[in-house]
């Protein structure tokens, strides 16, 4: 039985830090909205933000014009500013990007022309003895340095993004998971296991269901769905952590929208390798082992999905196979640091990235908003949406505000 109903001016479905970003900034640019934000968890951040690499991107690698390059430009500055007013610890150690084969060397003065494209200053084309000056345990052909990539604790701003926004009037409503949005002439009709809402307007901002919420918002439908790719985290043992100094990432395939296992310092302490990326048999899996049935078979029936299957089989088994095999992935790291073994890694976390898929088979490779007359639907948010999520925030905000 629902126990209460709300008016409200905005509903904003998802407390990750895409949610709260857009809740902040909704709040900041117009104070005499009303905002509630509804999270099916007892606490914020409980998915893809709280299971993230914990890198400040840089706009490196994306397409320059993009969604992706302009908002990570502009949030990356936005979250710097923001960490600084609110004492939140980052470190913009830098990064390197590593060709460990002469066949990734186009990729790479690519992926230097986009950076020097998408404004990035101080970029350093490396030979390998410039490599081991910043890296002394790397191998590969050559490589690049980047020295605006940091690392930080994505969970810590998006509690401090909650807190703002409470204590500017917002309210967040956890425990309760959207179930039913009906859109109306003036109003639309919110529906959770809890409670109704009768609200102006609904911002989906679900991730990992951000198309199931979509769907609700627009009765004929939407056009993507949401395919689950987990990855899989080891931590390289105490003893061992002297073989990274900070962050040290592969060329990535340019076929594909994930970066390649990494080396990644974290910001309370420790090294983490990976992640890979396997389908998830469940969108909230984060263990081989779940399986939601329902889900999967969702995923599998999805049109574009089968394209994708087409296309990307051969290096999906090979995800899949260092998945299962340990021994595999530390090779795939051994390209990058040839003295890492096997019995240094330790199992460490896993997170599942939300990545749109459209009907023919195109993983989306830019950020995503569909709007309708009554619902703005945040429906691709991957990486670096956390790096980006003031920005996204902003973006979301100021179409709000030409509704309002
Ligand atoms: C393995 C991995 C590594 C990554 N590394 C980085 C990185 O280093 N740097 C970077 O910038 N980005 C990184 N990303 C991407 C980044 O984490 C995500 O893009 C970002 O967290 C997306 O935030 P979000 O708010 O859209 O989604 P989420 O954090 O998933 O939040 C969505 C929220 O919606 C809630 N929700 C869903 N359905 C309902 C419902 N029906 N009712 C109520 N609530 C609902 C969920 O419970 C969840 O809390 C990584 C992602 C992954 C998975």
């Amino acid at each position: 039985m629902l126990s209460d109903t709300f008016m409200t001016d905005v509903v904003i479905i998802g407390g990750g830090i895409v949610g709260l970003a857009t809740a902040l900034q909704v709040k900041q640019q117009r104070p005499g909205l009303k905002v509630i934000l509804i999270e099916k968890e007892p606490d914020v951040a409980r998915h893809q933000t709280g299971h993230n690499s914990g890198v400040i991107h840089s706009g490196l690698y994306y397409k320059p014009g993009s969604l992706k390059a302009t908002n990570c430009i502009r949030g990356y500055k936005m979250l710097i500013d923001f960490c600084d007013a609110e004492n939140i610890p980052y470190d913009l150690c830098g990064k390197i990007v590593v060709a460990t084969k002469q066949e990734e060397l186009p990729q790479l003065e690519t992926l230097y022309q986009r950076g020097l494209l998408n404004g990035l200053g101080g970029l350093k084309k490396l030979s390998l003895a410039e490599m081991r000056e910043i890296e002394p345990h790397v191998t590969g052909v050559a490589g690049m340095f980047v020295p605006q990539t940091g690392i930080i604790d994505y969970k810590q701003v998006s509690d401090k993004y909650a807190q703002k926004f409470q204590s500017l009037g917002g309210e967040i409503h956890l425990n309760e998971r959207v179930e039913q949005i009906t859109p109306g002439t003036s109003l639309s009709i919110v529906v959770t296991n809890k409670d109704r809402y009768e609200t102006k307007l609904v911002v989906n901002c679900a991730g990992l269901y951000s198309d199931k919420m979509a769907q609700l918002t627009q009765p004929g439908g939407v056009d993507v769905r949401i395919v689950p790719f987990r990855g899989e985290y080891f931590k390289i043992k105490p003893q061992k952590e002297y073989l990274v100094k900070n962050l040290i990432y592969p060329v990535p395939d340019p076929n594909f929208p994930f970066l390649g296992v990494h080396f990644t310092r974290m910001v309370h302490g420790g090294v983490e390798a990976g992640p890979n990326a396997v389908l998830a048999f469940q969108r909230e899996g984060y263990k081989k082992s779940d399986i939601n049935l329902k889900e999967l078979f969702e995923t599998l029936a999805w049109p574009g999905f089968q394209k994708v299957a087409a296309k990307y089989w051969e290096t999906g088994l090979g995800e899949m196979y260092r998945s299962f095999s340990k021994s595999a992935f530390t090779k795939a790291l051994q390209a990058l640091i040839p003295e890492v073994q096997e019995s240094d890694l330790e199992p460490g976390g896993a997170g599942v990235r939300a990545q749109a898929c459209d009907r023919t088979g195109g993983l989306l490779d830019d950020f995503a908003i569909l709007e309708t007359d009554k619902a703005i639907n945040v429906v691709n948010a991957p990486s670096p949406a956390a790096t980006s999520s003031l920005s996204i925030g902003k973006t979301v905000s100021e179409k709000v505000m030409i509704r309002f």
